[in-house]
């Protein structure tokens, strides 16, 4: 056994090792000021030059162009997917809510109070409990929808969107657990947002991306001036104080990737990570993996004891050999190991060994 801990987490999630060092060296003198990053104004120049540079890296790495504002904002995923509806939606407008799984129903669920929704059940399971998503050529759609609402990732359920669903009205993606994970192209999107806990950095921030076209399209009277997506573009997310501490995490997290060879780097890095782990699981009887293979996550990886009399017993093994945050989602039980963008290779070799070795042990 080594010192080393891996952490598989869904989120709050691990961060990279050097980012957390690169935090640590610069805690409590940033920049020579002799005070903290989280002890500065937000308007201050040091600050203002911080907040820049993390949009225009992030804009690098994500390929955002000039139609797209990039944001910063409070509240989480689920604030954001509150706050859609509110400027998007009333009594006589539809919107169309693709679910896969649970962050999905919920988004639905929210925006059901402002409006009508279109909610297309996409989750199916076959005969043997295999999930899989259903064929969009199944799905009951809108004529018009104001937007379509989905979730490229379920986090939950470990579930994953291979293709684009085609739409009327304006795509909208709740990106939480697979931002920059995966190339995108950015005109298939009219906004993206995602809770930066994943795959950005600590909890308390979330990043919106959305297109001027769509912002003018919305209805601002009636909501929080700070929800006001186009008064928060003009005024850089700085509407009021922002996450100040999380911001600057997410543009050491921004540079990093930059020095890993950006979105493809770590794409390439998800599939290898991803691969090992399926492989494993699909070899193996002892434990099983209950998602088509098609449809499987690349960063969240459900998995089953086939006896589950064993959970308890391999989640303390896995703490004692380093390995943590591998319990389930309490609604699906089991376990899950999410192998976002700061989980090295290393990291899921670590896990498959301990899971050989238990088995061998328990089997
Ligand atoms: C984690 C998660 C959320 C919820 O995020 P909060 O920041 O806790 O609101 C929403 N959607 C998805 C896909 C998630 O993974």
């Amino acid at each position: 056994m080594t010192n080393q801990t891996y952490n598989f987490c869904a989120g709050p999630a691990a961060l990279p090792v050097p980012v957390m060092q690169k935090a640590q060296q610069e805690l409590l003198n940033w920049r020579g000021l002799g005070v903290s990053v989280m002890e500065v104004s937000h308007r201050s120049s040091e600050y203002q030059e911080l907040a820049n540079k993390a949009e225009s890296d992030l804009r690098k790495l994500m390929g955002i162009g000039e139609e797209h504002a990039v944001l910063f904002m409070h509240g989480g995923a689920s604030l954001q997917f509150s706050s859609i509806p509110m400027s998007l939606l009333s009594e006589n407008k539809t919107a169309e809510y693709i679910e896969n799984g649970i962050w999905s129903s919920k988004a639905a669920q929210e925006a059901a109070r402002y409006g009508k929704i279109n909610s297309i059940p996409a989750l199916q399971m076959d005969d043997s409990g295999i999930r899989s998503l259903s064929s969009p050529s199944t799905w009951t759609r809108s004529e018009s929808p104001v937007y379509t609402h989905y979730t490229p990732n379920e986090t939950i359920e470990g579930i994953r969107f291979p293709f684009l669903p085609e739409t009327n009205g304006s795509l909208i993606a709740d990106l939480s657990s697979c931002i920059l994970s995966e190339k995108l192209n950015m005109s298939d999107f009219d906004m993206i947002y995602a809770g930066a806990q994943k795959n950005i950095g600590p909890a308390g921030m979330t990043i919106v991306i959305v297109k001027h076209e769509l912002m003018d399209k919305m209805d601002f009277s009636r909501v929080p001036k700070v929800f006001n997506y186009k008064a928060q573009a003009e005024q850089g997310s700085m509407i009021n104080t922002p996450p100040t501490y999380a911001w600057y995490l997410a543009s050491l997290v921004f540079e990093w990737l930059l020095e890993q060879g950006g979105v493809e780097g770590m794409e390439k890095l998800a599939h290898q990570r991803a691969n090992l782990l399926y492989s494993y699981l699909d070899s193996d009887d002892f434990y099983h993996n209950p998602i088509a293979p098609e449809y499987r996550s690349l960063m969240n990886v459900p998995f089953i004891l086939k006896d589950e009399s064993l959970n308890d017993k391999f989640l303390k093994e896995a703490r004692s050999a380093g390995l943590v945050g591998l319990k389930g989602h309490r609604s699906v039980g089991g376990m899950r190991a999410s192998i976002y963008n700061s989980m090295p290779i290393e990291g899921v070799e670590a896990l498959i060994a301990f899971m050989k070795e238990f088995k061998q042990q328990n089997g």
